[in-house]
Order: C-alpha cells, then structure tokens, then sequence
C-alpha cells in the first residue's frame, strides 16, 4: 500500500493508537511558498502517532524539513532545518471544523501543512549578524555625520591651547 498521502484509518484507530512514518514532497504536501527566498526541494519527514480521543483524533510526534533558503541580506544560498520536535494536533471529527473523512481515511495534510508553513522563516538570514553584500551597507542612513565636524580642524583644540598662553 504505497499512499503517499498522509491520511489515516479510522477503522485502524479502533485498535489503538496508529504509528505514521514516511514522507511527502513539497508538491504531495501542498505547499505552494510564495517566498523568493525560500526553495522546499526535500521532502517533509514525519514520524507521528495517531489516536483517537473520543470525536477527535490526537496527532503526535515529529516533522522536519529541510529549507534551502537564501540570505534577505546578502543573497547567500543557505539550508535550514525545521524541525517540530514534540508537533500535537487536534483533529476535530465532529462540529463544524470537523475533518473530512473519506473513505474511512483522514488527511492530516493540511493540518501539518499549516503549521509547517507558520515555521518557516519570514526574513530568512544566513547569521544574524549578516551584515549584508559588501558596498551595499546601510547606504543611505546619513552615517556620515562627520563631514559636518571636518570643518573643525584637529589642531583647533591647540591653537586655543596656544592662545591661553600667550596670555
Ligand atoms: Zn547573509
């Protein structure tokens, strides 16, 4: 039973909590990023335990994805990983945001999707310190304040010195 879909039985459920391992590509897992900055190319990883809790179903365990990003500073490639580490989901089955249910199956997709998407960078950096392309630095923010203070020469401090003591 090769599904690539993330879904699972409810009829498996009755027998106890259900162990989910695999993977799913960025296209399988929808994820459709609008960020320039940011290519899904690995798949999601995802090793979750699924049970049900009276009419819900309580999802479990770890995803991870490996991001390959690039820097907002200075444009450098970079890979980071995501990883949800203790990842819980409620997955409702009754009421009105109550899962779909077809045939039998659950697709938790979507529900790992969302969160996976709130975990990716919003302004990737390849450091935090990443001071951006060389020559590109913060030009514009008026640094140079000192061609103001150029007119004071350094030796003005002197001339008064002198000053004094000819007195
Ligand atoms: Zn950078």
């Amino acid at each position: 039973m090769a599904t690539s879909k993330l879904e699972v039985s409810l009829q498996q459920l009755e027998h106890g909590s259900v162990k989910l391992q695999g993977e799913l590509t960025p296209d399988e897992a929808g994820m459709d990023i609008q960020d320039e900055l940011i290519h899904l190319k690995k798949p999601l990883l995802y090793d979750l335990t699924a049970e049900r809790l009276g009419e819900s179903l309580l999802i479990t365990g770890s995803v991870q994805l490996i991001v390959d990003c690039e820097c907002a500073r200075c444009l450098r490639p970079f890979v980071q990983e995501l990883r949800l580490d203790s990842w819980a989901c409620h997955v409702p089955l009754e009421g009105e945001d109550r899962a779909e249910v077809l045939s039998d199956c659950v697709d938790l997709t979507p529900y790992i999707r969302e969160d996976i998407v709130l975990a990716l960078p919003q302004h990737p950096l390849c450091d935090t310190e990443c001071s951006g392309l060389p020559g590109m630095v913060n030009s514009g923010t008026g640094k140079k304040s000192a061609p103001a203070a150029e007119g004071v020469k350094p030796n003005s401090v002197w001339d008064q010195l002198d000053k004094l003591k000819l007195r």
